[in-house]
């Protein structure tokens, strides 16, 4: 973590070198107070794109129209963005200090929340011009600026209030707060994928049950497409916050909150928040799995899922089955080892693994092809998935005969 600070340290040098300023701005800023882990690196200069772009000749033009360039260092992203007002670039070829300080002011200024509107020079000199500091020790997720106006500009901003709270363990400031209560109802003008991502990260943080009580203290479920359509919203069960810190695996997150929906719910849901194809399927399947668990886990189940589903699915679904109080901690790492050794052993998943083909048959049977051939082998692969038959040739050409005798 250290390294990409001083990879980034090197660009501010660099850039400074070329009598440009450049600062670290935003999340990594606030995450460095925290100490907590940094993820991505973002830099505010006085430099044009384009003279960023030749002084780092690696560079790719990601978001020119909002003067962004993504430099790769020692294979390290970092995004370099001309300071901006709101909606523009601040063009300051060659700045007084002055000017310049105004100039960063201002590219703070367009920033949501104080805790977000920090930067840091090359010799971790911090420039804090909205007291975010102080907002960081005393847990608050403050507004830059009017709440009420900020939040009107971009109502993305209103999840990401509550995303911080959720990651960060903070208190909505009561000014910031109200404005959220203000104007709430603009987070249905918000595009779906934007509010989707927000979500992954409060699913993804420490404690999401505190950002999903947030949205409902807050009035915000009810804005939220999909989620306002769906029993959901009058279903927020007391022991969901416990659920959800039970896992830190955000699907199954996700799988808890379906869990409390029907089934025609969950699918409209995953459409209309714009779940991947991916994700849905995944937690499709989670829900499959979960179907062949109900009433009890047993080993044919176990097989029949690995059959049917995969090991994620069953492993997951067994999670979910410990989670909801159905089976005890003993038997959920029973059923986990259980699944691994079936999964291992369970060589036969497709008609292909059997040890005949359908070419054996006609052999052996001497017999014209037709339907009875794939018939046939349905009803041994069956028979082997299931533990009733070895997947031997001589074993299954002896059932075939078994079952097919009297047509030889
Ligand atoms: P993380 O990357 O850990 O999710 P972050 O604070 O870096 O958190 P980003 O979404 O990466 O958040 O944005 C980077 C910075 O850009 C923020 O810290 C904030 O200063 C500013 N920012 C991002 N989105 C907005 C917005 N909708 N309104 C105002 N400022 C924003
Ligand atoms: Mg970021």
């Amino acid at each position: 973590m250290l390294e990409k600070i001083e990879v980034g340290r090197k660009i501010l040098k660099q850039l400074n070198t070329n009598s440009y300023q450049a600062y670290f701005v935003g999340g990594m800023v606030r995450d460095l107070l925290l100490g907590r882990e940094i993820h991505d690196i973002d830099i505010a200069t006085n430099a044009l794109p384009e003279e960023v772009m030749q002084i780092f000749p690696k560079s790719i033009p990601t978001g020119l129209k909002h003067g962004t360039v993504t430099i790769v260092e020692e294979g390290v992203p970092f995004e370099v963005t001309t300071f901006r007002k709101e909606g523009q670039y601040l063009d300051y070829r060659h700045p007084s200090h002055l000017e310049f300080v105004s100039s960063l002011v201002e590219d703070l200024k367009r920033r949501d929340f104080t805790i977000n509107a920090m930067a840091m020079d090359v010799n971790g000199l911090l420039i804090d011009p909205f007291q975010g500091q102080a907002a960081l020790k005393s847990k608050l997720v403050i507004s830059v600026g009017k709440p009420k106006d900020r939040f009107l500009e971009d109502p993305l901003r209103i999840m990401r209030a509550i995303r911080f709270a959720s990651q960060l363990q903070f208190q909505i400031e009561e000014e910031t707060k109200q404005g959220i209560l203000e104007v709430g109802s603009y987070l249905q003008y918000i595009a779906m994928e934007r509010i989707k991502s927000e979500m992954d990260k409060i699913m993804a943080s420490e404690n999401p049950g505190y950002g999903i009580s947030g949205l409902f203290e807050l009035g915000l479920i009810q804005y939220i497409r999909g989620l306002k359509d769906t029993r959901f919203i009058s279903l927020y069960p007391k022991e969901l916050s416990e659920l959800l810190s039970k896992t830190s695996d955000v699907l199954l997150r996700w799988v808890i909150i379906f869990y409390f929906l029907k089934e025609e719910e969950r699918l409209f849901l995953l459409s209309e928040m714009k779940f991947s194809k991916k994700e849905q399927v995944k937690i499709n399947k989670i829900f499959s799995a979960l179907t062949m668990m109900q009433g009890g886990i047993q080993l044919i189940q176990l097989k029949r899922c690995l059959v049917e589903l995969d090991f994620q699915s069953c492993s997951k679904a067994i999670e979910m089955t410990w989670m909801l109080g159905q089976i005890s901690e003993e038997e959920r790492l029973y059923w986990q080892q259980k699944l691994l050794y079936t999964d291992q052993d369970l060589k036969v998943r497709k008609i292909k693994d059997l040890a005949i083909t359908g070419n054996d048959l006609l052999q052996f049977f001497n017999r014209p092809g037709g339907p009875w051939v794939r018939e046939l082998l349905e009803e041994l692969f069956e028979q082997v998935v299931y533990g009733q038959l070895l997947n031997d040739p001589k074993i299954l050409l002896k059932k075939s005969l078994e079952l097919k005798g009297d047509q030889k």
